[in-house]
């Protein structure tokens, strides 16, 4: 038997060792009420047991090493080292109402090549597993903050990660982090075969589709995975995704001076969202001012705010839904795309 998570190892020893069932319920209380991270606090526990779960998992209940922590007004960036040697990092965003929103890493590196991504620029390490995953979500829990809203929107792409599945699992699970389906945004480039399976499995999680210029051919350029899953392909599907789950798809687009903010770009956006369907209102454009680092490129740059906001009207005027998302964390490279595993 395959175990995918500490979640169900534990679980298991606990089988093992013929421990009444209430034992499960006994320890998540403690991680998750109590915020107990040593398996030896657990004093409710039969000193036997505490001892048996020490030799088989480890002292401590989080099992990746924060090195390095970056603090700015409202945004904490915590570099972990997992096992391998390498690096990940989650950011945590403080709202000014006290809420905590909190962009976590799916894979070390990424291997999509996007033009523009700083994590893109390290190719892929490998895919996290899902206690790698939600372990960036238990350091902060075990510190004492509170879990709002998650996005798989730090280094990696979700879906190219089969593991993201039970990683929603455990998310959900109430005896667990029992965070809402609609508390987790999952962001993708358009990774056909498990856009489907989320629909399927999780349709009440948000999902964001990164779509970034409504040209096929400089869709491909910025995007390579747009050769192997065409935008109008994943649109098609994204039309499925609405109509099955009844939710909103939100369309990431970053503005790129002079690369994909003219009015020109804007009118296809607009024409692309148009005439889908009766849901065709559930989409929504959220657009990213674009951040550069050390790494990406030197020919992007932000858009002005003047064209930002010309930008805006355009879409306004022909009936689309459109955001500009608030830019917080770039003094310590943490907004999107930043994120490369790396001490900047
Ligand atoms: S934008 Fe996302 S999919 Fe593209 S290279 Fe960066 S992390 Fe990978």
């Amino acid at each position: 038997m395959k175990l995918t998570s500490k979640y169900e190892m534990i679980q298991h020893i606990l089988t093992e060792l013929k421990q009444p069932a209430y034992r499960f319920e006994q320890i998540a209380e403690a991680i998750f009420k109590q915020r107990i991270g040593e398996y030896d606090r657990m004093t409710i526990l039969p000193k036997g047991l505490r001892n048996e779960l020490i030799m088989r998992l480890g002292e401590h209940v989080l099992n990746l090493t924060p090195v390095i922590q970056k603090t700015s007004r409202q945004v904490n960036k915590v570099l972990f080292a997992i096992e391998g040697g390498e690096h990940v990092e989650a950011v945590q965003l403080s709202y000014e109402r006290g809420w905590k929103s909190y962009c976590i890493s799916s894979q070390c590196g990424c291997g999509y090549g996007c033009s523009f991504c700083a994590t893109g620029t390290i190719g892929l390490k490998r895919n996290l597993t899902a206690d790698e995953i939600t372990d960036q979500l238990l350091y902060f829990h075990l510190n004492g903050d509170a879990l709002d809203s998650v996005s798989f929107m730090g280094m990696g792409e979700a879906l190219a990660n089969p593991n993201i599945f039970d990683t929603l699992k455990i998310l959900t699970d109430s005896r667990t982090f029992g965070l809402g389906h609609r508390r987790i945004t999952v962001s993708t480039i358009g990774i056909l075969p498990n856009i489907d399976r989320l629909t399927k499995e999780f349709p009440q999680v948000n999902l964001t589709f990164s779509l970034h210029s409504p040209f096929d051919e400089q869709r491909s350029e910025l995007m390579p995975i747009n050769n192997r899953f065409p935008l109008h392909d994943v649109l098609n599907r994204l039309d499925q995704h609405i109509h099955d789950a009844g939710r909103k798809v939100y369309i990431a687009y970053i503005l790129l001076r002079g690369k994909n903010d003219s009015n020109e770009h804007a009118e296809a956006i607009a024409a692309l969202l148009k005439d889908r369907g009766p849901w065709e209102h559930l989409y929504h454009v959220n657009l990213i001012p674009y951040n550069s680092t050390d790494v990406t490129p030197e020919s992007f740059h932000q858009s002005d705010n003047d064209r930002v906001q010309r930008f805006v009207s355009i879409l306004k005027s022909k009936g689309i839904k459109v955001t500009v998302r608030t830019q917080f964390g770039t003094d310590i490279n943490a907004a999107c795309g930043q994120l490369y595993g790396h001490n900047k």
